[in-house]
């Protein structure tokens, strides 16, 4: 987890859980909450200073807390870490994909990253935000001919991900663009890795990327193009990987294509491994630290560079949920309560699937706290469940907690990547606010969606108008 030497705020004291009638599941411990996470002395959880009950009186819930300070600690963790460990120039880019909106897109880019786009939208959040085009990557598997004259214009470069993509762009960049696009390849690499098979990308069956056999046909077509200028090669093994030898293995396979693309004449010195790391949603989870994740890919690439002879290429690495899953946690009123007597117990919040729809996609395990009593003991095995008119909307399926009223607020932790960005308005219920914390300060970054924002882009045909 990650682990920081500037100093936090220190007002109160680190949560340590009390487990007394339960063994098992274990309750969360410090290691899954923001790095700003404490307890005050009314027995209060407490993000980046401020109380989470008072967050929720002041904005309601469900209620996304972004802790700035975590964000910043992961951002700067990788970035120090290829200066400490790769010998050669270093990028490292944020998937945007994780949580794409204009404050996180702010934060993460004053910290020097770059950003991963992988929609018209995603482009468009980057743009208003201020990011340089430079510093910005255009993914996706089926990129429309529009994404893809918005990129050109705007001049970020743009990772080719098929023939149909490849043809269609080299077309646009003629009759859009005086100078050379900057492309890269995406290729297959592979690769199989160990993680919920929805999020595997990097095996040869995988919908991303241009299989290995077309690759030395893509090259020649290259080397013959001269709207488009192809820079680097990159490819991305899948999400929440908690296995280093996938990443060190895609470093050896990418910098032998490298090699291959080169003797084409193509002027490709960038390699981007893409993301994946994982992060810890529970006590079990045991992924590699930001900086040993960073070290294994940077030796494994010097050490593929030194036996072919190739110099150091630049060096592109694309984080999502290691940069900002660890740094949110989603606030929810708890409300009704349903014991089936000597079987289980259904506690409801106010959200749950359209807030995070990851328990019900990939069977995503959480842990939470109610963060108005977090110094009693923990004594109940409950079942969360959300509100949505279906069973599986579940939040957590084996919470231990204490004893729970209708009011309290409970917290589910590590909850950055992958829930507002796949939010929806399932049973028309609005997304929530998101709020960043700092420092005892909260800043409204998401307004929440009101019941006008819902029906205001709907349009009645003059037909079916009820006319009094
Ligand atoms: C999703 C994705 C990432 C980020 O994955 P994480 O597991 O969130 O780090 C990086 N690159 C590509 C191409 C992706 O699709």
């Amino acid at each position: 987890m990650l682990s920081t030497d500037r100093s936090l705020p220190n007002t109160g004291h680190r949560y340590i859980p009390q487990i007394t009638s339960l063994e098992v599941p274990p309750s969360p411990n410090q290691e899954l909450m923001p790095l700003t996470a404490q307890v005050n002395s009314n027995n209060q959880l407490e993000i980046g200073g401020c109380e989470l009950q008072l967050l929720v009186q002041q904005y309601g819930s469900p209620l996304y807390v972004l802790d700035e300070f975590t964000l910043r600690t992961a951002c700067s963790q990788y970035r120090d870490s290829f200066a400490t460990y790769y010998g050669g120039e270093s990028l490292v880019i944020y998937a945007s994909k994780a949580w794409s909106c204009m404050a996180v897109c702010r934060i993460i880019d004053s910290e020097g990253l770059g950003f991963d786009v992988v929609s018209g939208g995603e482009l468009y959040t980057t743009l208003e935000a201020g990011v340089s085009k430079d510093k910005i990557y255009f993914h996706g598997n089926n990129k429309s001919a529009a994404e893809l004259e918005l990129a050109v214009e705007a001049g970020c470069t743009i990772m080719v991900d098929n023939w149909l993509e490849l043809k269609t762009l080299t077309q646009i960049a003629t009759d859009h663009s005086d100078i050379p696009v900057p492309i890269m390849i995406r290729l297959t690499p592979g690769i199989e890795c160990h993680t919920h098979e929805y999020i595997r990308t990097g095996h040869l069956d995988s919908k991303f990327g241009f299989d290995p056999n077309q690759l030395e046909e893509v090259f020649a077509y290259l080397s013959q193009q001269s709207s488009i200028s192809c820079i680097g090669l990159h490819a991305h093994i899948g999400s929440q990987i908690f296995e280093r030898q996938p990443h060190q293995d895609l470093a050896v396979v990418l910098v032998d294509w490298l090699q291959k693309a080169q003797s084409y004449g193509l002027p490709v010195t960038t390699l981007n491994v893409g993301g994946g790391l994982g992060i810890r949603y529970t006590e079990s989870d045991d992924p590699p630290s930001i900086s040993e994740w960073v070290k294994a890919v940077s030796q494994a690439v010097e050490k593929a560079c030194q036996e072919t002879g190739l110099p150091l290429p630049r060096l592109i690495a694309e984080p999502g949920r290691s940069l900002i899953g660890s740094a949110c946690v989603t606030a929810y009123t708890v409300g009704s309560r349903k014991e089936i007597p000597n079987f289980h117990t259904y506690v409801a919040v106010d959200g749950g699937m359209s807030d995070n729809p990851r328990p019900i996609t990939y069977q995503s395990v959480y842990r939470a706290v109610i963060a108005n009593r977090m110094s009693e003991p923990l004594t109940e095995e409950v079942t969360v469940a959300g509100k949505h008119c279906e069973s599986g909307d579940v939040v957590i399926k084996k919470a231990t907690l204490p004893k729970t009223e209708p009011g309290d607020i409970l917290v589910v932790l590590d909850t950055g990547a992958y829930n507002y960005s796949m939010a929806s308005n399932y049973n028309r219920i609005g997304r929530p606010a998101a709020v960043v914390v700092y420092e005892g300060e909260a800043n409204l970054i998401i307004e929440r969606e009101t019941y006008h924002n819902l029906i205001e882009r709907d349009r009645l045909p003059e037909r079916l108008v009820k006319h009094e």
